[in-house]
């Protein structure tokens, strides 16, 4: 049964629009699934980029890997795993970022290193393509996929604010910035900065996400990892109360999100500093932990989109945490968040736009991880239809979502 609904179009609560605009002449391998249509891809890169770096991401470890010696054998590369928490750069293409970057571009051999510092590296990627016509460009193709705004949360320099200034952006995103970032800012920045993002863990795809059950495979004893301790956790959200913004802690494993909320509960009095506090991701919450949350106050930023991650990483996840990820009805039904609320959705960019956001919502992996169309109205979309709409096909008996784009004069 097909039914037809017209909806505002999206507010995307999570991702990163100057490092994704910075790829526009990235390969994406965001839909491949076969080792060798990867390599056709890139060597079609190799011949158009003649020795210069050669940029892929969403790359998707459950279907095919390189070895090292492949990898070496390539031109200048650098390849993102699609959770971006994880690179896989070649002497080539480390040679490339040195010239620009210094020798501190060695360290990303270390993966834990790389996981610290994730930022530090996604801001050297989007530093060696931005630019105004990318970012122009990027948010007409947003429009195209039925986003309207999407929040920036990894802010990379004060001159991306002045970036979007000249696109005249400003009014289709709102600036997230890491701490540091934040105190090098011109006080003048620093207003136009909403609030503070930091990570408290991996990602699942890269298996870093701290979990307290180990990833399966391997020796069976790795549960990921807490870039902070307890104390540095603290210390560090405490500065960030100071500033009086608002927070956001990435946190994808149970026992990253349990640390987050058990720090956040004993600064309990300071909190309310902060306008809001939201946790990203959250995918592995157990309901005991989401009682917590709710009543610090604390919103929850979740992607739809990650709710296939259940399938996708069945071989690294178990049984339990492959049907507890992204747990919405018992977040809705059970423990009373309220879509547009304090719960919130985004994409992360993996990958962007309406498509993939209604499918993995209304025909998700586990019938938990079920989202209404009001509900995802409320969480995802623009309060009204001034900007236009997205009118919607979904088939109910083919699981399949279509799409066409309204301008406002046809609302
Ligand atoms: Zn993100």
């Amino acid at each position: 049964m097909e039914s037809t609904v017209t909806i505002p179009l999206l507010k995307d609560h999570h991702s990163h629009p100057l490092f994704y605009s910075a790829f526009n002449h990235a390969i994406s391998l965001n839909s491949v699934e076969n080792k060798q249509v990867a390599d056709d891809l890139l060597g079609q890169s190799f011949e158009h980029r003649n020795g210069s770096l050669t940029v892929a991401h969403g790359w998707r470890s459950n279907h095919y890997r390189w070895s090292q010696a492949e990898i070496e054998s390539m031109p200048p590369l650098a390849i993102f795993n699609v959770s971006l928490h994880s690179l896989i750069i070649n002497r080539g293409g480390m040679d490339c970022l040195r010239t620009r970057y210094g020798n501190i571009v060695d360290q990303l051999a270390d993966p834990e290193w790389y996981e610290n510092n994730l930022r530090v590296v996604l801001n050297w990627f989007a530093n060696l393509y931005a630019s105004r016509e990318n970012l122009s460009r990027f948010f007409l193709e947003l429009r195209d996929l039925g986003i309207h705004y999407v929040e920036e949360m990894l802010l990379v320099d004060e001159n991306e604010i002045q970036v979007f200034q000249d696109c005249k952006l400003l009014d289709r995103t709102r600036f997230w910035s890491a701490p540091d970032t934040f105190q090098s800012l011109s006080p003048q920045a620093k207003t136009q900065v909403h609030g503070l993002k930091l990570f408290t863990d991996g990602a699942i795809g890269s298996e870093s996400a701290a979990l307290n059950r180990p990833f399966q495979g391997g020796n069976g004893t790795n549960r990921g990892m807490l870039i902070y301790t307890e104390s540095e956790l603290a210390q560090t959200i405490d500065q960030c109360l100071e500033t009086e913004k608002s927070l956001a802690i990435h946190a994808i494993g149970d026992r990253a999100i349990e640390q987050t909320i058990s720090t956040l509960k004993k600064l309990t009095p300071r909190l309310s500093r902060a306008p809001e506090i939201r946790i990203e991701h959250a995918q592995l919450i157990t309901e005991q932990q989401a009682s917590v949350a709710i009543d610090l106050g604390i919103k929850l930023c979740m992607q739809p989109n990650f709710s296939s991650d259940s399938t996708n990483y069945a071989d690294r996840l178990d049984s339990g945490y492959c049907t507890g990820n992204n747990p919405f009805r018992m977040l809705i039904d059970q423990v009373g968040y309220t879509p547009g609320e304090n719960l919130l959705l985004g994409s992360d960019g993996m990958p962007h736009g309406i498509k993939s956001a209604a499918k993995n919502s209304f025909f998700p992996d586990f019938p938990s991880q079920r989202i209404s169309l009001s509900e995802f109205t409320a969480a995802y979309c623009l309060d009204d239809f001034s900007m236009g709409a997205i009118r919607l096909k979904v088939d109910e008996s083919s699981n399949t979502i279509d799409y066409e784009m309204l301008p406002p004069s046809d609302v």
